[in-house]
């Protein structure tokens, strides 16, 4: 088990990956999502995580769900209309806590350093909490509960 150390404690970063992907598989996307930007908030608002990749070097940069949809049309050239639309409605779908997964998916990559006392990680499979260190603790015989 590889342990990361983020401010003091103790995430295991393959897990909170995996744990990850297994309840959000959208992370898995590689056009859109958290694997298609870098870590970090938002070109637009500086606020939500980045999310979708727009066009470049002018564009707005990457930006989150909410910019992306301010944005329709204009945040993508002509010849990417098409891929823009299709973003944004794969965003679209995506559920709420959409923001705090894309974090929670930095963190497992290791880009990302966030004290994990302070994600709310009541509404998260008890995986994810385990590998942020939150989980009740593994059962000695290893069986899940
Ligand atoms: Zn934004
Ligand atoms: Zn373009």
């Amino acid at each position: 088990m590889r342990l990361g150390t983020v401010e003091g404690m103790d995430v295991d970063r393959a897990a909170l990956r995996r744990a990850l992907l297994a309840t959000a598989p959208w992370l898995g996307a590689t056009e859109v999502g958290p694997q298609a930007v870098d870590a970090g908030a938002c070109d637009r608002c500086g606020d939500a995580p980045r999310l979708l990749p727009t066009c470049g070097p002018d564009g707005p940069g990457a930006v989150c769900r909410a910019c992306a949809d301010d944005l329709g049309d204009d945040g993508w050239c002509e010849g990417h209309r098409r891929e823009g639309r299709t973003a944004r409605a794969w965003a679209a779908d995506l559920p709420d806590r959409w923001a705090q997964t894309v974090t929670l998916w930095w963190v497992a990559t290791g880009e990302v350093r966030l004290d994990p006392s302070s994600v709310d990680v009541t509404a998260w499979p008890v995986e994810v909490r385990r590998a942020l260190g939150r989980g009740p603790a593994m059962p000695a015989d290893g069986a899940p509960r």
